[in-house]
C-alpha cells in the first residue's frame, strides 16, 4: 500500500498553485508496527514540509523587494548568500541576495539584503523555548537527547550548544509566547483536498497558514499551504468525489509565530488516523472472505477497538465475523482485528517510554511524551511506570 503526503502552495493571485511530494510511504498492513507513521517518517516529512514552506516564503518575499520603491526599475544583485535558521524541524538555509540599491535618491548604504529585513534572529524562538525548558528541568545533556529523539534536529546538538542559549532568551520567549500559542491547521478527515488528476483516494489534512515557528517580521504576501494524504489503489483507480472543498476559507487566526510544535503534532495525528484507518480497512477486506471455500463471512456485530499509536489514540471499528460453517472449528465467530492488533499500545510508542523512563523519571518520561506528541492528557507517571513495569515482566518470562 502507498500513501503520499503533499504539499499544496497556492499565492494569491491563483496562479502558481504548486504541488511536493513531502512523503511517499510504502506500508504493508500485516502487523501493528505497521500502522501509521514511525517517528522517523514523520521527523522526515515536517523536515520536507519546513523546508518547502520556508523556501518558498522567503523567495516570494524577496521577489517583492526586487524592484526599486520609488521608481519600479529592477534591481541589481551584488551577489548570492545563504542565510541560515535553525527551526523546530530542522535547519533552513535559504538564498538570500545581495541587492544595489536604486540610484534614484540618495541613501547610506549601496547594498542591502532584503531577507535581512524579514528574518531578524537565526533560531526560532519556539526552539530556544524548549531548549530552555528542558534545561530547567533535566541536564543539558540529556536535553540535547530528548530534542533530537523527537525533533528532526542537527546531530551537532549537544550539550553544550543546549547550554549556550541564556536562560534570559528563553524567559523573554515565553512570555512572548504564552497567549499566542495557537493551533493554525484546520480542516477535518471529511474534508477532501484539491481536485486531483492522479488516480488515489484522497484525505485533505489541514492547511497551515503560517510557516512552521517562523518568526518572520511581517510584510510576506499571502500563501496558503494545504497538507494532502493520498492513499494509493492498487489498481490505479480513480476513487470519486475528490473535488470541491474550496480553499477560501482562511486561517484567521494565524499568529505572528506562525504554526508551533502543537500543530505539527496536530497535522500527524491527523495524518497518522487516516493511514491507520485505511490500512485497517484493506486487512478487514482481505479477511472478509473464508480461506478455504472463499464465501462471504457475515458480520455477528461491530465492535469497537483502541489502539495507541505515537501519534494519538485512535478508535477502530472491529467486526465480530462468524466462521463459515464447511468446516468444523472451535468457536462460531471471530475477531480479525485482533490477530493484527494484539495490544493495544504500537511498540514504537512501548519502546519511547520504556526508553525514557530508564534514563528518566517516570513523571519526566510522561512530560516529555506529552510535549512532543499528541498524546492524550492522562497519560502520567503512574501510567508510564505500569507500561515500563509490563515490558519488564514480559522480558522476564521471555
Ligand atoms: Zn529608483
Ligand atoms: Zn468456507
Amino acid at each position: 500500500m502507498r500513501f503520499t503526503v503533499q504539499l499544496i502552495i497556492c499565492a494569491d493571485d491563483g496562479r502558481s498553485d504548486t504541488t511536493h511530494d513531502v512523503a511517499v510511504l510504502e506500508k504493508d498492513c500485516q502487523r501493528i508496527e505497521q500502522l501509521g507513521l514511525t517517528l522517523a517518517e514523520a521527523k522526515q516529512l515536517l523536515t520536507q514540509l519546513q523546508q518547502h514552506l520556508v523556501a518558498r516564503q522567503a523567495t516570494a518575499f524577496v521577489t517583492t523587494r526586487s524592484q526599486c520603491e520609488a521608481c519600479g526599475t529592477p534591481l541589481r544583485m551584488k551577489e548570492q548568500t545563504t542565510r541560515t535558521i535553525r527551526t523546530l524541524f530542522g535547519t533552513v538555509v535559504l538564498a538570500s541576495p545581495r541587492l544595489y540599491h536604486c540610484r534614484c535618491r540618495a541613501r547610506k548604504t549601496t547594498t542591502f539584503r532584503p531577507l535581512s529585513v524579514l528574518l531578524t534572529e537565526s533560531t526560532t524562538p519556539e526552539l530556544l523555548f524548549m531548549e530552555t525548558k528542558w534545561a530547567s528541568l533535566i541536564s543539558y545533556g540529556m536535553t540535547a537527547r530528548v530534542l533530537k529523539d523527537f525533533l528532526p534536529l542537527d546531530e551537532t546538538l549537544n550539550a553544550t550548544t543546549v547550554q549556550n542559549h541564556p536562560l534570559a532568551v528563553a524567559q523573554h520567549c515565553e512570555e512572548e509566547l504564552g497567549e499566542e500559542q495557537e493551533v493554525c491547521v484546520d480542516g477535518c478527515p471529511g474534508d477532501s483536498g484539491r481536485g486531483h488528476q492522479k488516480a488515489g483516494e484522497v484525505f485533505f489534512l489541514g492547511r497551515i497558514g503560517h510557516t512552521m515557528g517562523i518568526p518572520w517580521t511581517g510584510g510576506l504576501p499571502h500563501m496558503k499551504f494545504t497538507v494532502q494524504l493520498v492513499a494509493w489503489t492498487d489498481t490505479g483507480q480513480v476513487e470519486p468525489g475528490q473535488e470541491g472543498a474550496g480553499l477560501e476559507k482562511e486561517s484567521e487566526r494565524v499568529a505572528h509565530r506562525g504554526v508551533t510544535l502543537a500543530a505539527a503534532t496536530q497535522l500527524l495525528k491527523r495524518l497518522q488516523h487516516q493511514m491507520v484507518e485505511r490500512q485497517t480497512t484493506a486487512y478487514l477486506a482481505a479477511r472478509a472472505h473464508c480461506q478455504a471455500c472463499g464465501r462471504a463471512r457475515r458480520v455477528k456485530e461491530q465492535t469497537r477497538r483502541t489502539i495507541r499509536p505515537l501519534f494519538g489514540t485512535v478508535v477502530l471499528t472491529s467486526p465480530r465475523l462468524r466462521h463459515c460453517r464447511c468446516r468444523t472449528r472451535m468457536t462460531t465467530t471471530f475477531r480479525p482485528l485482533r490477530a493484527l492488533l494484539p495490544e493495544s499500545t504500537t511498540p514504537e510508542l512501548r519502546f519511547r517510554e520504556t526508553k525514557w523512563a530508564s534514563v528518566i523519571s517516570y513523571g519526566m518520561t510522561a512530560r516529555v511524551l506529552k510535549d512532543f506528541l499528541p498524546l492524550d492528557e492522562t497519560l502520567n507517571a503512574s501510567t508510564v511506570q505500569n507500561h515500563t513495569l509490563a515490558v519488564a515482566q514480559r522480558c522476564e518470562e521471555e
